[in-house]
């Protein structure tokens, strides 16, 4: 999932400068389990806003606001109360909030910022495991991502700076190559680390991305 977090008020304030009325949209996947911009959060922002004499002209979540054509049918349906507002303050991934501008053409406000694509360790913990690299090699690393675990992005660890199993960069994290070459001694595959292991193809780096499946 991705995760995002709410910006703090006063900044979403400061965007809001120039219009009074806000109409405010959350999303019910993503920023409904990181607590950015759910049915509760879209609540509190308008209390919030109410109270600094903003007037919500309507609140609306999105079932999933990165789908563009589910956005713009739902924004239509509440097409006076959009229509309405200076400003769409939206609580979503950034994905969502482009949804949104495009969708209406109207001023958004992004109400949060949009950090990691992320696992989920229990309620409330995200940790980020993959970094969208389009060019995966965890068949190489016993299932542990090098380029996002390892704070280096090293694909042949580990670096001088490991000690005790401990990352260089954060001694409370464990060193990915650690993790790593203990998974893959545990699987009876550890002589595949002797191997140099290539430089990731960075051409993949490149965006905006795009893909569309054949029919
Ligand atoms: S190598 Fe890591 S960052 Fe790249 S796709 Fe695989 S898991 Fe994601
Ligand atoms: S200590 Fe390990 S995880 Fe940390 S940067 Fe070096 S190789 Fe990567």
């Amino acid at each position: 999932m991705i995760v995002s977090t709410q910006k703090p008020f006063e900044e979403i304030l400061a965007a809001l400068e120039g219009g009074s009325r806000v109409f405010i949209i959350g999303c019910a996947k993503c920023a409904t389990v990181c607590k950015a911009g759910g049915e509760e959060e879209v609540f509190r922002m308008q209390e919030a806003l109410t109270a600094a004499a903003k007037e919500v002209t309507g609140t609306m979540v999105i079932d999933e606001t990165c789908h563009m054509p589910r956005t713009a049918r739902d924004l239509r349906s509440r097409r006076d109360q959009v229509d309405e507002a200076d400003f769409l303050l939206v609580l979503s991934c950034g994905a969502g909030i482009q949804s949104v501008a495009e969708a209406s053409g109207k001023k958004v406000v992004a109400g949060t910022d949009s950090r990691f694509l992320g696992n989920i360790r229990r309620f409330g913990q995200f940790e980020q495991r993959c970094s969208l690299c389009g060019d995966c090699r965890l068949n190489d690393s016993g299932g542990v991502c090098p380029v996002t675990v390892c704070a280096k992005g090293l694909l042949n660890g580990p670096c001088g700076g490991m000690e005790d199993g401990a990352c260089e960069v954060d001694r409370n994290n464990r060193c990915a190559w650690v993790t790593i070459y203990e998974r893959l001694e545990r699987q009876g595959r550890v002589g595949g680390l002797d191997a140099i292991t290539q430089a990731r193809d960075f051409a993949h780096k490149r965006h905006p991305k795009s893909l569309t499946l054949e029919k």
